[in-house]
């Protein structure tokens, strides 16, 4: 059997706007302002993407949906996450999991993380585990200035 590992990094800063939207593995949260992007912005989907991009050896997140592209303009980003699923699979790899370290300052991820790991299963068709941390005050993400993810994604040759 061959496997391959893939990392996948994503940061997004907290938007201006008060009244944006926070989405955060494929749930929207309860809570304002969400993050700044072109998407949804949701760091922990786009995270998760890269790294099964990465496994697959298929490159990064902005060389298949380019965030100058208006067509993803306020998407959705689990629908991003399902095309790269789509392309992981017809070069032949299926995932297998994916665990993902999430580090932010608030807001608590523990209430949500179980529909998370649903929702990401879901569109992975693997199992997903989410996992928050704070970064102890330390640097922007410490400061509360944005979220960042990291995940790694585990794939077999089909
Ligand atoms: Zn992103």
């Amino acid at each position: 059997m061959t496997i391959r590992v893939g990392l996948g990094f994503d940061v997004h800063r907290f938007a201006e706007d008060p009244a944006r939207r926070l989405v955060l593995g494929g749930v929207e949260l309860p809570l304002k302002p969400g993050l700044a992007g072109h998407s949804d912005a949701d760091v922990i989907t786009h995270a998760v993407a890269d790294a099964l991009l990465g496994a697959a050896g298929l490159g990064d997140l902005g060389d298949h949906f380019p965030d100058d592209d208006p067509v993803w303009e306020g998407a959705e980003s689990t629908a991003l996450l399902a095309r790269v699923v789509d392309l992981v699979t017809a070069a032949g790899w299926r995932p297998l999991n994916v665990d993902c370290a999430v580090v932010l300052d608030a807001p608590r991820l523990a209430p949500h993380r179980a529909r998370m790991q649903q929702r990401l299963g879901t569109v992975v068709g693997a199992e997903v585990s989410v996992k928050a941390k704070r970064a102890e005050g330390m640097g922007a993400v410490g400061r509360g200035e944005g979220i960042a993810c990291w995940a790694v994604a585990l794939v077999e040759r089909e």
